[in-house]
């Protein structure tokens, strides 16, 4: 099968297009014809190398859309031709939070894509019990710019966040796949939503449900946000920037407060001013992945088209360079989508 590979770590140019054995499923698993395979920041990530341990030579790719292709042995309630979206999170199945359906929080957490091959190329292997039923009429394109960043918003808001109607959210980095998708779950919980981004994509940001976006490159902006919130605050913020914006983001929170973390794209080394934590009583919250219970009510979601994923572009898989340039540019409105 073609794939897009990489041999070392590195900038973009370590990734080429070639042509490597067609990988068979084993027990528990599935071959899955990649319709479409969309990016996150984490292929970034496993492609330069830190901290993370990728099987090498590599593909990359967490979110999967296809067509399953071979069903191994003990690979129940799937069949070939069954069109379906991956749960990219893999649990070890056996320790008490694993059992518990926490697979998020098990020693043992691998996602698809990151500490197995993933699925920029024709075939990728995923366990039976990871995938969902795309509806015949959904485009598996669009499906395919859905696991991730929903799984994530949704754990974030909902789950780690306790998001309840009628409470103020704030979004952060409002132009990405998580937020995009955060913006639409936020709103149609029930929710106040404010979005902080880039000045150019505020009416995108608009349409997607957001009541107003701050421009990230105002200082004033938060202050522009105290008074939208009557100097009361927001009662919850789902961030990934981090460090350029945290002392902003801590002061931007109501008494009882959340601040849900799943990433940290400016640095991690964020400065709490601890008055504010504990003299509103704030929570910190980190979230990563989701568990299945989360997974599968988000994707409920999207394929009930009660929440839609952005998608900025969908490029043949050779160009698999360029889209993660593309990503580190920041020059994207939602998910660059990869078919092989
Ligand atoms: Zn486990």
């Amino acid at each position: 099968m073609r794939a897009a590979i990489f041999h070392e770590h590195g900038g973009p140019d370590v990734i080429r297009i070639e042509t490597v054995p067609d990988p068979e499923p084993g027990p528990g698993e599935v071959r899955i014809r990649v319709a479409a395979s969309a990016l996150n920041h984490l292929d970034l990530w496993v492609r330069r190398g830190l901290p993370i341990e990728a099987p090498m030579p590599h593909i990359g790719g967490s979110d999967i859309a296809g067509v399953v292709d071979a069903v191994g042995r003990d690979a129940a309630g799937v069949s070939v031709g069954d069109r379906v979206v991956v749960d990219p999170t893999i649990g070890c199945g056996r320790c008490t939070v694993c059992e518990a359906g926490e697979q998020p929080l098990c020693d043992e957490l691998r996602i698809i894509g990151e500490h197995t091959q993933g699925g920029f190329a024709e075939y990728v292997i995923a366990p039976a019990a990871n995938l969902f039923a795309v509806p015949d009429e959904y485009p598996l394109e669009r499906a395919a710019a859905a696991p991730l960043a929903f799984l994530t918003a949704w754990r974030g808001l909902v789950g780690r966040g306790r998001l309840r109607a009628g409470e103020t959210v704030l979004i952060t980095g409002a132009s990405g796949g998580v937020a995009t998708a955060g913006i639409q779950i936020a709103r149609h919980a029930g929710a106040r939503v404010f979005a902080l981004s880039r000045p150019q994509y505020a009416d995108r940001i608009e349409a997607l449900g957001a009541e107003r976006v701050f421009d990230r490159t105002d200082p004033e902006w938060g202050r522009s946000l105290h008074k939208a919130t009557k100097k009361r605050g927001v009662d919850l913020i789902l961030d990934s920037v981090g460090e350029a914006i945290w002392p902003s983001l801590v002061r931007a929170l109501a008494r009882a407060g959340r601040l849900v973390v799943y990433g940290a794209t400016t640095g991690p080394h964020a400065a709490t001013d601890l008055r504010y934590v504990f003299w509103k009583q704030l929570e910190i919250i980190g979230t990563t992945m989701a568990n299945r219970a989360e997974f599968r009510a988000a994707m409920r979601a999207v394929f009930s088209g009660e929440v839609e994923p952005v998608v900025d572009a969908v490029w043949p898989l050779e160009r698999a360079a360029d889209a993660h340039r593309r990503l580190e540019e920041a020059a994207q409105f939602g998910k660059i989508v990869l078919t092989p």
